[in-house]
């Protein structure tokens, strides 16, 4: 025989908590009928609870009560009252606009012809027919216990129906959920709802479905008393009752329960679960059913959520290394762009680089952005015998050392370029003549100032240097050509000297 409870754990979690005694309702115009039927029910109980029999005389006070009491489990109703057929009205009141469908009808006339049996039987949705005659004591009885029974049946049914419904609602909630945590607190709050147990459970998850290792199962809580950071298996304080239980939930795949407590297993027979352990006893049969079915969606969404965390996973890999990649390719670029711009031996800015930088002087000018820039153009003297005297590596170390100095030498707003063997240009950014002309001489004193010294070899180097500041109407070629001029002149006229065109002398 079934119990009234939702969850058999204890008396005070049964849904009728607060709906004791059973509620009947006796509709009868003769006042002898109530005194007969309370007569004769009195003292009846079902499961332990008692009746309360509410007693209306027409028509209207039975729709009063009814629509005020919506847990009323039996109706015995007169037929013949103010009209002929207000019972039947009654029921169709009952059924059709209360839908109340639950609530079981009793029919009682003690007129039978005015409603035949069977045409009521068969046209209105009622329980019971009887004679008012039949209704002894003892019919009367077993007519209300059998209508209890059966209600009692249907509230259960229907309080199933609900968590069926609640799992459904819940399950879909929790496929929205992608953080772990609040997957498990999602999880334990809904059984504890379900179970009517509240806050409280612990939720063990396995990372992988190898052996059952201490630090392989996560532990996550909504217990007030165990809300920890980082909670593991082995820091996890149960009793080791709870323990051993959750660990054979783990081993066997399967609910376990006991006499205080309920485990959970939410996962595939084949891949690595979880365990929800909750405080409370072994359900009954029919909710242990519905547990079931409730661990199958969970363990689908829980399924769903490591698919989502691999998915993440694999993502942010990808993106690591699609930018890892982008890094490498940003590196190689820039440096073949080092490569293609830059003078290998000297690793001053190259011909072709020195070139672009004066192309975009030019522009810079002609778009009024700077309003001068001048440009001089060097040439070691008598290189080719430094070449002659003491090879080419010497040769190579000198050219080296010369770039060196002029780079010192310069703003870092100017720009040095190797533009030829021995030959090198420097654009005075934003200079007139007159500053470029005493630039250029501190570039020769740095060069001529002191000997270059390399392989136990003393070399002194001078250089002749060409100055011009660039007119706004001219082109790269002609400013070039200018200043190549006055090399010349600086050449033609002793060498280790800066030459400008004013006076052409050297300063
Ligand atoms: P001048 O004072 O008139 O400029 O005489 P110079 O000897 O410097 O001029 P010339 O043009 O006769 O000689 C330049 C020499 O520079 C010839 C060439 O072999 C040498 N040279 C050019 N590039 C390099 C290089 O990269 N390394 C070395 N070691 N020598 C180079
Ligand atoms: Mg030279
Ligand atoms: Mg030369």
């Amino acid at each position: 025989m079934s119990k009234l409870t939702f969850v058999s754990k204890a008396p005070e979690t049964s849904i009728f908590r607060d709906a004791l005694p059973w509620t009947i309702l006796i509709v009868d115009d003769d006042e002898s009928v109530h005194a007969m039927t309370n007569l004769a029910l009195r003292g009846l109980k079902f499961h332990n609870r008692p009746l309360e029999i509410l007693s209306a005389y027409t028509k209207a006070e039975a729709q009063q009560i009814l629509l005020e009491k919506d847990d009323i489990a039996m109706a015995m109703l007169d037929v013949v009252m103010e009209e002929e057929d207000t019972g039947l009205q009654l029921v169709r009141f009952i059924r059709e606009e209360l839908h109340n469908k639950k609530i079981r009808i009793v029919l009682r006339t003690g007129q039978p012809g005015q409603a035949p049996e069977k045409d009521v039987i068969a046209r209105y949705d009622i329980n019971n027919y009887k004679d008012k005659t039949e209704l002894s004591t003892q019919k009367l009885f077993s007519v209300t216990y059998t209508a209890l029974r059966t209600y009692s049946h249907l509230c259960e049914l229907d309080s199933h129906l609900r968590g069926l419904q609640q799992i459904i609602e819940t399950t879909d909630s929790l496929d929205q959920e992608h953080s772990l945590k609040k997957f498990a607190s999602g999880v334990l709050a809904q059984l504890g709802t379900f179970l009517k147990v509240g806050d409280g459970g612990i939720l063990c998850v396995q990372q992988t479905n190898n052996e059952l290792n201490d630090d392989r199962i996560l532990v996550m809580t909504t217990d007030p008393l165990w809300l920890e950071e980082n909670l593991t298996w082995s820091t996890l304080r149960v009793r080791p009752q709870v323990r051993d239980l959750i660990y054979r939930t783990f081993e066997t795949k399967t609910n376990q329960y006991d006499t205080e407590h309920t485990c959970l297993f939410i996962g595939k027979a084949n891949e690595a679960g979880m365990v929800a352990y909750l405080h409370c006893p072994s359900p009954e049969e029919l909710t242990r059913v519905l547990l079931e079915v409730f661990c199958t969606k969970i363990a689908i969404s829980f399924h769903n959520l490591r698919l989502y965390k691999q998915l993440e996973e694999a993502n942010s890999l990808l993106e690591k290394k699609v930018e890892e990649r982008t890094q490498e390719l940003a590196n190689v670029n820039e440096r073949l762009n080092q490569l293609v711009n830059t003078d290998p031996l000297t690793e001053v800015p190259n011909r072709r680089c020195f070139f672009d930088a004066l192309t975009r002087e030019m522009a810079r000018l002609s778009r009024s952005l700077t309003s001068t820039f001048s440009l001089a153009m060097i040439d070691i003297d008598h290189f080719k015998s430094i070449n002659d005297n003491h090879g080419h590596l010497i040769g190579d170390k000198v050219l080296q050392e010369v770039a060196r100095r002029i780079a010192i030498s310069m703003r870092q707003m100017d720009i040095l370029g190797r533009i030829g063997g021995e030959e090198f240009a420097v654009s005075f950014t934003g200079t007139a003549l007159p500053e470029a002309l005493q630039a250029a001489e501190r570039l020769r004193l740095e060069v001529a100032g002191m000997p270059v010294t390399c392989e136990g070899v003393s070399v002194h180097v001078t250089i002749s240097i060409g100055v011009v500041e660039v007119k706004t109407e001219e082109g790269i070629t002609t400013l070039m050509s200018r200043a190549d001029k006055l090399l010349y002149e600086a050449k033609h006229t002793g060498r280790n000297k800066v030459c400008a065109e004013k006076n052409a002398s050297r300063i």
